[in-house]
C-alpha cells in the first residue's frame, strides 16, 4: 500500500519513498524537560507515534529508526532549577529537575499508548558532536565567533526561509526586535553562547577560551546526524517549530554537510487549542497530561480516551480541546469495549484502516471505519486495529480516582444526578439522557428506583465494573 504524506517543504501531499526501505529514518523534536507536559505537548507525540506504527507496519518493525531527543540544556531548565532548589548547587538542581521531568514525561506518554522511540538522545550527551559541527560551519565561512558566542551567518545560506516560506523582509522584521550588538546581521542566530560561573558549561568550539553552552537549534542538527545520518527521511514537530527552529536546523545541517536537503519530508502537527488559542504554558490555558490521567475537575480519564480524542481531528488541523469532546471520546471507547468479550488480537489489521492511515494519517477516517466494524463479528480485527493504534486491547480502565488516590469526587456525580432529575422533571429527556450518557462515559452506572414509602424517584449510582 502506498503511503502519502503532506510535506511542509513542498506544500503538497507526496508519495513517500524511503531513502532505504531497510532503515526508514524519522526524527521528531522532543521535550525540553523542566515541567509537566501539557496535553498540547502530547499532540506531536501521539501523531508521530501513529506514523511510527504505520511505518513499522509497512516496512517491518525492525526497519524503522525513530529518534526523539530530550532537550536537557536550556535557560528555562536553569531558571526552574534555581527556583525549585534554591539551596542546591545549580548543576545538581538541574539534574534533579531534568531527571524528574523526563521520568514523568515517559510515564505520561506511555499512558497515552505511545511506543518509546528507538533512540532518545540527550543534548548533554552530544556536546562533542555539536562542537564539531560548529567548527565545521566556521571553517566553511557559515559561522563566526563574536564575544564568546558563535553565530550562524544567514547570508551564507541563500535558500534560508524556504521551509517557512517567509520573505526576507518578514524575517528581518522579526529578527530586529532584539538585536545583540555583536551580530553582523540581525538575522544571524546563536550556535553557542557563554555560560556564567555556576551555569552548565562545556569547553567551547571556535577557539573560544571561556566555557559555554549550545543554542537550541544546533542540538537537533547534531543529534539527528549522529543517529540518522546527514540526510534522512522524515523530520517532524509542531507547527510552531517551522520558524525559526526547523529553518535554522536546515541551514546548519545543509551547510555543515553540503547536502541539498536535511530531511526529505517535513511534517508538522497543528496546534491543540483552547477557545481558539494555542494551549501553552505562557498563556496559562493548559492542563497537564498528568492531571487528566489522575484527576481534573473531579474526574480522571484513561490514557486511551485522551489518545482517541486526538484521533478525532486530522493532525494538520487545529484541535479544540474540550471536556465535552473528551467525554464523548471516552463514551465511544466504553461502548466499543463494553459490547464484546475479549479475544486474542488478530494479526491482520483491516486493510481499510491501513488505507486510511496511509492517506496522510487520516485518523478521522479510521474512526469511521472502526464504527463500521463495531458490533460485527470482526471484533478480533477491531481489537487488532485498536492495538495497532496503540490501545492496550484491554477494557478501558474506568478507575475514578483523584490525584491523591481518593475515590472519585462523588460531589460532582451527585450534582450531575441532581441536574438529570431536574431535566426529567422538566420533561427534557434529551438533556436527561445526555447527562446519563456523560456519567456512563465516566464509568458511572445509574439505577433509578421508586422509594417504596414516598413513591419518589430516587437515583443511585455505582462505578461500572
Ligand atoms: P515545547 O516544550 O514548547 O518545546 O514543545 C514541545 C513540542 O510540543 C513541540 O513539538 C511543540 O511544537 C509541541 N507543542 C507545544 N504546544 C502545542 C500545542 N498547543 N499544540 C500542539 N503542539 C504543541
Ligand atoms: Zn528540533
Amino acid at each position: 500500500m502506498s503511503l502519502t504524506i503532506y510535506n511542509t517543504l513542498t506544500r503538497r501531499k507526496e508519495a513517500f519513498e524511503p531513502l532505504d526501505p531497510g532503515n526508514v529514518r524519522l526524527y521528531v523534536c522532543g521535550p525540553t524537560v523542566y515541567d509537566y507536559a501539557h496535553i498540547g505537548n502530547a499532540r506531536p507525540v501521539v501523531v508521530f507515534d501513529v506514523l511510527f506504527r504505520l511505518l513499522r507496519h509497512t516496512y517491518g518493525p525492525g526497519h524503522v529508526t525513530y529518534v526523539r531527543n530530550i532537550t536537557d540544556v536550556d535557560d528555562k531548565i536553569n531558571a526552574r532549577a534555581a527556583q525549585d532548589y534554591p539551596d542546591t548547587p545549580l548543576n545538581e538542581a538541574i539534574r534533579k529537575v531534568t531527571e524528574k521531568t523526563e521520568a514523568q514525561f515517559h510515564e505520561d506518554m506511555r499512558a497515552l499508548g505511545a511506543l518509546d522511540p528507538t533512540v532518545e538522545p540527550r543534548a548533554t550527551e552530544h556536546i562533542v558532536q555539536m562542537c564539531a559541527m560548529i567548527d565545521r560551519l566556521i571553517a566553511k565561512g557559515c559561522a563566526y565567533v563574536a564575544e564568546g558566542h558563535v553565530l550562524f551567518r544567514v547570508a551564507s545560506m541563500p535558500e534560508y526561509g524556504t521551509l517557512s516560506g517567509r520573505s526576507l523582509d518578514e524575517m528581518l522584521a522579526g529578527a530586529r526586535v532584539e538585536v545583540a550588538p555583536f551580530k553582523q546581521d540581525p538575522m544571524d542566530f546563536v550556535l553557542w553562547k557563554p555560560s556564567k560561573p555556576g551555569e552548565p558549561s562545556w569547553p567551547s568550539p571556535g577557539g573560544i577560551e571561556t566555557p559555554g553552552r549550545p543554542g537550541w537549534h544546533i542540538e537537533c542538527s547534531a543529534m539527528s546526524a549522529a543517529h540518522l545520518g546527514e540526510v534522512f527521511d522524515i523530520h517532524g514537530g509542531g507547527i510552531d517549530l517551522v520558524f525559526p527552529h526547523h529553518e535554522n536546523e536546515i541551514a546548519q545541517s545543509r551547510c555543515a554537510h553540503g547536502t541539498d536537503v536535511m530531511a526529505k519530508v517535513w511534517m508538522h502537527n497543528g496546534f491543540l487549542q483552547v477557545e481558539g488559542e494555542k494551549m501553552s504554558k505562557s498563556l496559562g490555558n493548559f492542563v497537564t497530561v498528568h492531571e487528566l490521567l489522575t484527576g481534573w475537575q473531579g474526574y480522571a480519564w484513561p490514557g486511551e480516551a485522551l489518545r482517541f480524542n486526538m484521533f478525532r481531528t486530522h493532525y494538520r488541523q487545529p484541535l479544540d480541546w474540550t471536556r465535552v469532546s473528551l467525554d464523548e471520546a471516552h463514551k465511544t471507547l466504553w461502548d466499543w469495549y463494553g459490547d464484546v468479550e475479549p479475544h486474542e488480537p488478530a494479526s491482520e489489521v483491516p486493510s481499510a484502516i491501513v488505507e486510511a492511515l496511509s492517506d496522510d494519517l487520516n485518523t478521522p477516517k479510521v474512526i469511521a471505519e472502526l464504527h463500521k466494524l463495531h458490533g460485527a463479528k470482526q471484533f478480533a480485527e477491531l481489537r487488532a486495529a485498536l492495538g495497532f493504534l496503540g490501545f492496550s486491547g484491554e477494557r478501558a480502565k474506568i478507575e475514578r480516582t483523584s490525584s491523591d488516590g481518593a475515590p472519585a469526587d462523588s460531589g460532582s456525580v451527585d450534582e450531575l444526578i441532581a441536574a438529570r432529575l431536574v431535566a426529567r422533571q422538566a420533561k427534557d429527556f434529551a438533556e436527561a439522557d445526555r447527562i446519563r450518557d456523560a456519567l456512563q462515559a465516566m464509568g458511572i452506572v445509574l439505577k433509578d428506583a421508586k422509594d417504596p414509602e414516598t413513591g419518589e424517584l430516587k437515583t443511585t449510582w455505582e462505578v461500572a465494573r
